[in-house]
């Protein structure tokens, strides 16, 4: 089995070849080509964490077979400068089954969520989009900061975070390791005013994104609220929007987004557009208007990290990078 360390998954896996990986993955998920129970959560009452499992099958050429991830989310990992998600992704062999590769599943988790974002941008944003406002500053606000320059030329970015202090280090990372300059804002509104491109990343469990916030035209890739309870967008702004999804089934069950408007009455199930793998196949024809607002709402799907776990394995495996070991 190889075992491969975050820097080497960064140094296989670069956003713009996942982007790649992700719209496959897409498309086979909506083509069925995929079998993956809703992820587990397991809140034990006497632990402030969570253990998510995401298993699943993928058939098809290349990047396919058994694999799961499973991560820790530990509230308390930011404050110790450890990060929020704490796991590994484990593929198996497709032909006996045996432990193929262990990777370290926040590097994955940060390159396959911005790379689908990408894809998702890629197919919804408007051509000439590239006013960029980012919500939050954390892992996944600097993987889309990536993600988004690579599908679509940058003019202009601001990002926000609740704490200043972190958006003035994320501004300064942004100027070191991608050379891209980032104008701090004093509030969510002022990030979003005239921005065609929205990147959400945040940990919110209250909306910080209103519907007269949102520029025509815009399209906006909602990343953080993973669970019920959690929120970015409002009621409204979700109800103004065309809707698209990674998956209708995990958008029905874990999208607080999703579900806190229908629960008011404002929109049905219906509202869901379609996922991202339909527009992908063609089945759905994206945008349709120059000034439709346009959102993606992103869960994360096991897919995601199994195709991106085979990825990373062959990618490691063809430059003699990880670690072999033998298990028996
Ligand atoms: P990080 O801990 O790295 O960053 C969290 C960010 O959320 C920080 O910028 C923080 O701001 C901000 N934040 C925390 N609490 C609040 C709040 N109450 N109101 C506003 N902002 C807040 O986490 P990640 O980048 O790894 O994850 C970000 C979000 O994305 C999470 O909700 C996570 O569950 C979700 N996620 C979604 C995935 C998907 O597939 N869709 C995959 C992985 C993560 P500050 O530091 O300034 O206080």
């Amino acid at each position: 089995m190889l075992l491969i360390d975050r820097a080497t998954v960064r140094k296989v896996y670069p956003i713009r070849e996942a982007t790649q990986v992700m719209a496959e993955a897409m498309r086979r998920y909506s083509k069925k080509m995929v079998d993956l129970p809703l992820r587990t959560i397991l809140r034990p009452e006497k632990d402030t964490g969570l253990l998510g499992t995401m298993p699943g099958f993928v058939s098809g050429e290349g990047w396919a077979g058994y694999g799961v991830k499973a991560m820790v989310l530990k509230p308390e990992n930011p404050g110790r400068g450890l990060e929020l998600h704490i796991g590994v992704v484990l593929v198996f062999d497709p032909d006996t089954g045996a432990p193929l590769a262990l990777m370290d599943a926040g590097a994955v988790t940060a390159i396959r969520t911005a790379s689908v974002s990408a894809a998702a941008t890629d197919a919804l944003a408007r051509r000439d989009a590239g006013d960029l406002a980012v919500l939050g500053s954390g892992v996944q606000a600097r993987s889309h900061l990536e993600a988004m320059q690579v599908v679509r030329p940058l003019r202009r970015v601001r990002v926000w975070s609740r704490t200043r202090a972190n958006a003035d280090v994320y501004r300064a990372w942004a100027a070191t390791e991608l050379g891209i300059e980032v104008e701090v804002t004093d509030s969510p509104a002022e990030a979003l005013a005239g921005a065609d491109l929205v990147c959400t990343a945040t940990a919110a469990k209250e909306p910080l994104v209103e519907a007269a916030d949102l520029a025509p035209g815009v399209h906006v890739n909602a990343v953080g609220a993973s669970f019920l309870d959690h929120r970015e967008l409002s009621s409204a702004a979700v109800a103004k929007a065309s809707f698209f999804v990674d998956s209708r089934e995990s958008a029905a069950a874990e999208s607080g987004d999703l579900r806190a408007p229908i629960t008011e009455g404002l929109i049905g199930l219906d509202h869901i557009q379609a996922e991202l793998g339909e527009v992908l196949l063609g089945a759905h024809p994206g945008r349709r208007e120059e000034r439709e607002v346009t959102v993606f709402k992103s869960l994360g799907l096991g897919v995601q990290d199994i195709m991106s776990g085979f990825a990373i394995a062959e990618a490691a495996a063809a430059q003699g990078l990880g670690q072999c070991i033998k298990l028996d």
